[in-house]
């Protein structure tokens, strides 16, 4: 029978280490953390034999005994990362670095009653004894404490969707269930691991869609509910199409193809016209969108104070399109807060799907915050 064993605390702080450092000797661990050289031989020892680290081929420089680098093993374990989309649910299987193994699947679920169902199969299928941890996200707001989802905009009924059969179907193995926002902000994160400390504001931003997420000291703003922090229905006087919340004016029905189509009459996608624009000026609806957005931007920067604002989309891959819109963003800032907000680019497609879930289950493996710790079974 397998033993169910949660990582303590010396084990977490060796493993958010390698991931920072990528490869260190059990002596340069000692250093760091400043544990005994036996304790940290014994905490090595343990996470080597649960498949969580590896040694690799010692460097061998100078003379004296070879220093062994220490590596988090790609190989034995993996974490599944599951995504429930309005119709579909996405499934991926990354390893320990966040590399995808094999492609992602996508399950097609006819109603939302069937959608605990389609979940549970999933898991069945694809968990096994090497499985460390499940990311699950959704759009709305969740309850991981009493397993369930509030609202979603992916449910067809009001009431919560109680998930107590997904957790049944994963057994020992944890699983993190989170807003789809919090899965892309626990990617920035791990992938930005120099920044991660800082108090960070992520806003992702499609045609049609913005959300966003705020990490204080690299943790997931809680708030009194799960969800994301819902910049998108930042509310402006200015005529737009009925917004799913049940209003006119929300930024995210500003920055939309609709609204730039009703401005000026052109079927230019909101992409087509990033991509072509070589100064804002040459399109005064696209001009328009982008002071909108700044204002929103600023706004959010100068009620958080955040050390960081990170706009995550696609369309940051085009100067002529987010130049303007960061000198826009910072003219907004407050005098007292201009000269210390980083504002950092992201060009990160797509927020929900099953790999970026799956970073949720390596945010709970190696930083603190992030919902309970996988719980990895003996080996
Ligand atoms: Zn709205």
């Amino acid at each position: 029978m397998r033993m169910k064993q949660s990582i303590n605390v010396n084990e977490k702080e060796i493993l958010r280490l390698l991931w920072r450092h990528k490869a260190l000797s059990r002596w340069e661990i000692h250093e760091r953390t400043g544990n005994t050289p036996n304790q940290v031989g014994l905490d090595v020892g343990r996470l080597i034999k649960r498949g969580l680290l590896r040694e690799r081929i010692p460097d061998i420089a100078g003379p004296g005994r070879p220093r062994v680098p220490l590596e988090i093993d790609p190989l034995r374990r993996y974490v599944l990362g599951l995504a429930i989309r309005p119709g579909h649910v996405e499934l991926a299987r990354l390893n320990l670095r966040g590399d995808m193994l094999g492609r992602q699947l996508q399950v097609d679920v006819a109603s939302s009653d069937r959608l605990v169902l389609a979940v549970c199969e999933l898991i069945r299928k694809h968990i096994g004894p090497d499985c460390t941890g499940i990311g699950l996200s959704t759009p709305g707001f969740v309850d991981p404490d009493h397993h369930h989802i509030f609202s979603s905009s992916v449910l067809a009924s009001q009431g919560p969707v109680k998930l107590v059969p997904i957790y049944v179907a994963a057994g020992e193995v944890a699983i993190i269930l989170e807003n789809d926002m919090h899965a892309l902000a626990a990617r920035w994160l791990l992938t930005h691991e120099a920044e991660a400390d800082e108090d960070t504001v992520l806003v992702f931003i499609e045609d049609g869609e913005l959300g966003s997420a705020v990490l204080i000291n690299g943790q997931p703003n809680r708030g009194c509910v799960v969800g994301a922090n819902d910049l998108g229905h930042t509310r402006f006087l200015i005529k737009t199409e009925l917004c799913h919340c049940g209003h006119h004016g929300c930024l995210e029905r500003i920055c939309s193809t609709p609204f730039l189509k009703k401005l000026d009459g052109k079927n230019h996608s909101l992409l087509e016209r990033v991509v072509s624009v070589r100064q804002l000026a040459a399109d005064p609806a696209l001009r328009k969108m982008t002071r909108y957005l700044a204002t929103g931007l600023a706004n959010a920067a100068n009620f958080m104070r955040p050390n960081r604002l990170v706009v995550v989309s696609q369309f940051t891959r085009y100067p002529s399109f987010s130049d303007p819109l960061v000198r826009l963003v910072r003219r907004r800032l407050l005098a007292g807060i201009v000269d210390r907000v980083q504002i950092d680019l992201w060009d990160q497609p797509g927020t929900n799907n099953g790999e970026t879930a799956g970073w949720l289950a390596l945010a709970a493996l190696y930083r603190d915050g992030w919902n309970r710790v996988p719980s990895p079974p003996e080996q």
